[in-house]
């Protein structure tokens, strides 16, 4: 029998998955079509090309790497993290079926499932995944879909992704995942057993800030599916985005990895200081999950929380002082970025029902970005004091 390629490492994955051997002449990077129509064959619909149908050249590049990063069949980019997990989840869910989230996730998307699935009568079940035997006690006859992110958005819980893809295929229904803070470097959800992997383009894959995308990666069938979904919903992203996703995406091992050593230094040298309450980060001993991240993670990745001893009024005043952090919304990128979650993802909520889920008044969501990390250890050490 001829012998299957070896499987090329994710770095390499990163730098070339997906673009094919090049000639004499041919540009080194994948060049910036900006078209939105091309040329059509007279007399056929097929190969009709448009930017909203997701295939034109500058999508297509992006999409076949993510797929390949992710170990998944295929992969589509979207405009957005929300227009991702919207059309995922509209091309699983119809009306009548019923949808178990886990309660940990991030706010925007709690808001979609309670508010704009609820209205299209599809029912959601928000389960604490800290409560015992939770997610088989939620699932319904008429249940489709487990959603779950992990690592989640803010509060740096890890989830055991086996047991619930084991239970996902005993019940029948679609595990789906957001991925967005592992990055496809830290984790690939797939290898673990789920169906869909999600992620917030926005952050790590892209990674500079300056690009807003979404991704679904999945079996090849039921791309097919969401990408139907996002042409009729219009949540296509356009050809520059994909452009420079494809740009970034050659740097996203060096960046997660880099993100993932200053995660770790300033996580334990916080955990040192009596100013500071409280430091969720994974790769902690301590926390809580650290025996499930260590399965599940290959890096406990650059986001970390915060809780001062001080309370609300302490990190307000933390925040102001900061000069070289930056006080900003968004995570994954290459500069350090903090955010209380009251004023941000969460501010929709009332204050109780915030602190229900782990995310008390003062609470800080610090995304440590590539500076070095003795200068990041610096400037919260100056604005601490
Ligand atoms: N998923 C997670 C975990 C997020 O943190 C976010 C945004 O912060 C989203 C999804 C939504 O992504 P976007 O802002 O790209 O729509």
């Amino acid at each position: 029998m001829p012998k299957r390629p070896k499987q090329q490492g994710r770095s390499t994955l990163a730098v070339h998955g997906g673009t094919p051997h090049r000639g004499p002449g041919a540009p080194v990077t994948s060049p910036l079509s900006q078209s939105v129509n091309y040329v059509q064959d007279f007399g056929t619909s097929e190969g009709l090309v448009y930017t909203r149908y997701g295939n034109t050249p500058n999508e297509q590049v992006v999409q076949q790497r993510i797929a390949l990063l992710e170990g998944a069949e295929a992969a589509l980019v979207l405009a957005s993290g929300m227009g991702a997990t919207a059309c995922a989840l509209l091309a699983l869910l119809r009306p009548g079926d019923h949808l178990v989230s886990s309660a940990w996730i991030y706010g925007g998307t709690r808001r979609l499932f309670s508010e704009e699935f609820v209205s299209m009568g599809i029912d959601v079940t928000f389960a604490d995944a800290d409560e015992r035997r939770i997610w088989s006690h939620s699932i319904r006859k008429n249940t489709r879909a487990i959603f779950v992110e992990s690592p989640t958005n803010p509060t740096c819980r890890v989830l055991d992704l086996d047991n619930l893809a084991t239970l996902a295929k005993t019940q029948g229904v679609a595990l789906v995942v957001d991925s967005t803070l592992a990055s496809p470097i830290n984790a690939r959800p797939i290898s673990h057993g789920a169906d869909v992997v999600i992620h917030s383009a926005t952050k790590y894959l892209n990674g500079h800030h300056d690009v807003m995308c979404g991704v679904v990666a999945g079996r090849s069938s039921y791309i097919d599916e969401v990408r139907q979904k996002m042409i009729v919903w219009g949540q296509a992203p356009d050809p520059f985005a994909c452009w420079l996703l494809d740009r970034s995406l050659k740097t996203l091992d060096v960046r997660v990895r880099r993100c993932n050593e200053n995660g770790m230094r300033v996580a334990e040298w916080c955990c040192g200081r009596a100013e500071i309450a409280k430091v969720h980060y994974p790769g902690l001993p301590t926390h809580r999950d650290h025996a499930v991240a260590k399965r599940m993670l290959d890096g406990f990745g650059g986001l970390l929380a915060l809780e001062l001893s001080g309370g609300a009024a302490a990190a307000d005043k933390f925040v102001r002082k900061l000069r070289l952090i930056t006080h900003a919304a968004s995570l994954g990128g290459v500069d350090t970025l903090v955010i209380e979650p009251r004023y941000s993802s969460h501010a929709h909520m009332t204050s109780e029902a915030r602190a229900a889920l782990g995310i008390p008044d003062g609470f800080l969501r610090m995304s440590i970005g590539i500076e070095d990390a003795d200068d990041i250890i610096a400037d919260i050490e100056q604005a601490l004091q």
